[in-house]
């Protein structure tokens, strides 16, 4: 049986975890945090319950492929479509757009700014469509082994999407629609990728195809953390034993084997075989100290935004703000060209709300509510000294309050605030990036740090900066990518 040792406990540990056991192999886990989940946590305060991180996601059917492949037979949790997707509102404007999935009602939303939607959307979504049909099987769901492999696997995908390549996600809308609105309601999936649509490539468009057409967007029953609840029981069942508060910070090696692992107190870990959940560019750089990855080179790697987070528990409910909610301003681009570079001030922030107790009511005691904020900001590369937290964290607060017509300060009755530093420092995200490397051409494929190691051969990676990417059903993704390249390597016992 080889004994694997899975450090964290992200989505992609716990299922390339769950992957593995079924085959036959021995696993432990180590976790530096308190809990289990990575970035997908939960943080639980003064009678009020949090989804930390992730709100919604896309590609479900991911998940089932991981259960079939697992041998679980009961999903531990339960998906729940979400329709309307999200609404936006724009700074000094009284309109509210719902997103639906429906072309139809869609386009009444749209019908005063955007003549012809319906059929323009169509046509949008038809391209993108066929690029995600054309390339998720052919290039998403691959292991790399060079990056010629890489290159010889694009020159199959069909030449029509070439020009893809070389626009950005914003140049696309510009194809397709005339309005503001539309062309930035419709690019904030490249925010959902942790960047701007004026330098995420067009390909990325396919979000679009994604949320609005092809599997919708999902969140789950009790709120996300459920995933992580259920998944645990299903690692104790499968006799996976996961250490909290522990948390690597050396190794080890014989060769070109990696022989142990040390944590904070100097216990070793020994194993076979090792899978790396930590970020795979931060393991390679603070624990393995290698040189492709060193402090220099990493800052010049392209991260994706920080995130400066709130967790607000209201003593009252709050009318007129459903689920999931963009709050915009009216300087689009000038606002995504700064803020990364933190050349832009915060008075005005962009951001994301989501009323986790409207779709969960146990998240907040009777009469309550449980608010989550979440305002992309520069990392801590470009904005190291977060000490004007509170200062932003008000500014937002009344902002909302307008933008809703409800003055939530008074309300407040628990409050805590992330900034990047604390997220650098609870899961060890390089410099506060809330997603991992970014998906520039040059850091995708067979450019993302690999899933294996270049020197230990019983080293593997999974999680947001390997490859596929970032965001929950990549690394469901990237396990199964992981695990294809670990029983290459060392077969399975059963199936
Ligand atoms: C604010 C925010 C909102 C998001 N919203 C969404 C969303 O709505 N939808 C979506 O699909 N995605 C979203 N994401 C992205 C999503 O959360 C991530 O892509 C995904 O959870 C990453 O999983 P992972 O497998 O890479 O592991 P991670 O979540 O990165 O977990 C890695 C684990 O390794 C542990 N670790 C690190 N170093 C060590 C060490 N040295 N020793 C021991 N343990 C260590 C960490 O503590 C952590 O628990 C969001 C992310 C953030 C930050």
């Amino acid at each position: 049986m080889k004994k694997t040792l899975v450090v964290g406990t992200g989505l992609g540990a716990i299922t390339t975890a769950l992957r593995l056991a079924r085959r036959g192999y021995q696993v432990e886990m180590v976790e530096k945090y308190h809990q289990a989940g990575g970035r997908l946590n939960q943080l639980k305060k003064d009678g009020f319950t949090f989804d930390l991180g992730p709100t919604f996601f896309s590609m479900t059917y991911e998940f089932q492929e991981f259960f079939k492949d697992a041998g679980i037979d009961q999903m531990p949790f339960r998906f729940r479509e979400l329709d309307v997707l999200y609404t936006v509102h724009f700074r000094g404007s009284e309109k509210k757009y719902r997103i639906y999935r429906d072309l139809d009602l869609l386009a009444k939303e749209f019908e005063e700014v955007e003549p012809n939607f319906k059929e323009k959307m169509e046509r949008f979504l038809a391209s993108a469509e066929r690029f995600f049909h054309d390339t998720e099987y052919l290039v998403l769901k691959k292991n790399y082994d060079s990056i010629w492999h890489y290159l010889l696997t694009l020159v199959r995908v069909p030449m029509r999407h070439s020009p893809k390549l070389l626009r950005s996600v914003w140049s696309e809308m510009e194809r397709y629609f005339e309005s503001r609105e539309v062309k930035e309601i419709f690019s904030l999936v490249a925010f959902f990728l942790g960047a701007t649509p004026f330098d995420t490539p067009a390909i990325y468009t396919i979000l679009s195809y994604t949320e609005l057409v092809h599997d919708g967007y999902h969140n789950v029953e009790g709120g996300m953390y459920k995933i992580v609840e259920g998944l645990k029981k299903e690692l104790d069942l499968a006799g996976v034993r996961v250490h909290y508060n522990t948390e690597i910070v050396d190794y080890k090696y014989e060769g070109n084997k990696l022989a142990a692992l040390i944590d904070q107190n100097g216990k070793e870990w020994t194993a076979d075989l090792f899978v790396i959940n930590a970020d795979a560019a931060w393991f390679r750089h603070k624990i393995f100290k290698r040189k492709k990855y060193s402090e220099q080179k990493m800052d010049k790697l392209k991260w994706t935004l920080a995130p400066f987070t709130m967790y607000l528990g209201l003593n009252t409910k709050i009318k007129d703000i459903p689920l999931h909610n963009y709050f915009l301003g009216n300087n689009f681009e000038e606002y995504s060209g700064k803020i990364f570079k933190n050349s832009i001030k915060l008075d005005q922030p962009y951001y994301y709300v989501n009323v986790v107790s409207k779709s969960d009511p146990e998240a907040a005691p009777e009469g309550c509510e449980s608010l989550f904020v979440l305002c992309p900001v520069p990392d801590l590369r470009f904005k190291p000294d977060w000490s004007d937290r509170d200062e932003i964290a008000s500014n937002i607060i009344t902002d909302l309050s307008g933008r809703i017509g409800f003055d939530l300060e008074k309300h407040i009755v628990s409050q805590t605030v992330l900034t990047p530093v604390e997220w650098r420092d609870a899961f060890n995200l390089y410099k506060g990036s809330g997603l991992g490397l970014g998906h520039d051409l040059d850091q995708i494929g067979g450019f993302r740090p690999k899933n294996y190691d270049e020197a230990f051969k019983n080293v593997f990676y999974v999680g947001a900066s390997t490859v596929p990417g970032t965001g929950l059903p990549m690394a469901v993704i990237s396990s199964k990518l992981v695990v294809e390249r670990i029983t290459k390597a060392y077969g399975s016992v059963h199936t």
